[in-house]
C-alpha cells in the first residue's frame, strides 16, 4: 500500500495542479482545477483556442466553443473533448456579429445552465502598411477582434452578473502594448481588448466578474503559418527563450486566469511572449 495515495500498487500518475480528495477503499475522486466549471471559447478549432479547449476540460470544464467555418475540425474537437469526459457542444457563430453572439449566449447559458468562463479568442490578421491598407481591411479586423468582444461582453455581463461570479479572457497580443508596422488595425483592435478589460473589470468587479487579457508575443499557429522563414528566425532572435511559443504555452496562462488560483487578478495583461523584446 503507498502511503500517500492510498493505491495497492498501482501508480497513479498526478499532475501538480491536480487535488486527491477523499480517498476511500482505491477508489479516487480526482478533481481538476475547472471540475464543475463551464467556459465559453470563441474561436476554438485551431491554435490558441484549441490548446485552451484541451486544457480547460483536461481540468475539468465542460466546454461550449465556436468556430466560422471549420466544420470538420469542430466534429473533431468535440469527439476530443467528449473522450476527456466533459460535455462540448461546438457552435457555428460570426464573433463580428451582434446577434449571432446574443444568440450564441442564450443558447450555451440554456444548454449548460451557467458560463464560468468565457476566453474571446476569435481574432483575424489583414496585414499591410497603413498607407495601402484599405477601409475593408481595417473593418474586417476591428469587426472580428475588437468589436466581436463588445458583442459577447454585451451578452454574457448579465449572465455572469446574475451569477455573481465569472471570469472574462481576452486575447489580446503584444502588438497590442507595442504597436507594429503592417498591423495598425490588429494593434489597434488588440490595444482596444486590453482597455475593454480594464473597463470591464472596473464595472463588473462588484458583481464578483473578473477581466483579464492574454497578450501572447510569437505563438506557432495557421496565423502565423504563413510568415516567411526570415521573418520567424527574426522574431525568434528577439525572443529571450530563443524559440517560439506554443498553444499550450498560452493555454496554461488561460488556465490560470480561468481558475481560481486567480480570483484576486483583474483588469490585468499577462504576456505570454517568452520575453519578445519590443
Ligand atoms: P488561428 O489559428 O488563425 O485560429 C483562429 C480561430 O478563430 C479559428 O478557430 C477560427 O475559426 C476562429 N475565427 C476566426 N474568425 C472568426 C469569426 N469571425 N467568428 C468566430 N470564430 C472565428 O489563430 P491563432 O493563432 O490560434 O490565434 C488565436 C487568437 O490569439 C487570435 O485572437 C489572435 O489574434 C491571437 N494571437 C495570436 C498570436 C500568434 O502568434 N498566433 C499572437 C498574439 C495573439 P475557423 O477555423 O472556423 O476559421
Amino acid at each position: 500500500m503507498n502511503k500517500k495515495t492510498g493505491t495497492k500498487g498501482a501508480r497513479l500518475n498526478i499532475n501538480s495542479y491536480l487535488w486527491l480528495i477523499k480517498p476511500t477503499h482505491n477508489t479516487f475522486f480526482i478533481m481538476g482545477l475547472l471540475t464543475g466549471k463551464v467556459a465559453l471559447i470563441t474561436g476554438a478549432t485551431r491554435g490558441i483556442g484549441r490548446a485552451i479547449a484541451t486544457k480547460y476540460a483536461t481540468e475539468g470544464a465542460n466546454i461550449a466553443f465556436t468556430y466560422l467555418s471549420s466544420e470538420e475540425a469542430a466534429q473533431s474537437l468535440v469527439a476530443e473533448l467528449e473522450g476527456l469526459g466533459v460535455k462540448a457542444i461546438g457552435y457555428r457563430s460570426d464573433a463580428a456579429s451582434y446577434d449571432q453572439a446574443h444568440t450564441l449566449v442564450a443558447e450555451v447559458q440554456k444548454e449548460f445552465g451557467k458560463i464560468d468562463i468565457l476566453v474571446h479568442n476569435a481574432g483575424i490578421t489583414r496585414d499591410t502598411l497603413l498607407m495601402r491598407m484599405g477601409e475593408e481591411m481595417w473593418d474586417a479586423v476591428i469587426n472580428t477582434n475588437l468589436k466581436s468582444a463588445y458583442n459577447i461582453t454585451h451578452a454574457i455581463t448579465s449572465v455572469m452578473a446574475r451569477q455573481r461570479s465569472g471570469s472574462i479572457i481576452y486575447m489580446s497580443s503584444v502588438v497590442g502594448l507595442g504597436g507594429n508596422a503592417g498591423q495598425a488595425n490588429y494593434a489597434a483592435s488588440k490595444a482596444g481588448l486590453i482597455a475593454l478589460a480594464k473597463s470591464v473589470a472596473k464595472e463588473l468587479g462588484a458583481r464578483g466578474v473578473r477581466a483579464n487579457c492574454i497578450a501572447p508575443g510569437f505563438i506557432q499557429t495557421d496565423m502565423t503559418a504563413v510568415l516567411s522563414d526570415d521573418i520567424k528566425a527574426s522574431f525568434v532572435e528577439n525572443i529571450s527563450l530563443r524559440r517560439a511559443g506554443t498553444p499550450e504555452d498560452v493555454a496554461g496562462v488561460a488556465l490560470f486566469l480561468g481558475s481560481d488560483m486567480s480570483a484576486y487578478v483583474t483588469g490585468q495583461t499577462i504576456a505570454c511572449c517568452g520575453g519578445m523584446r519590443g
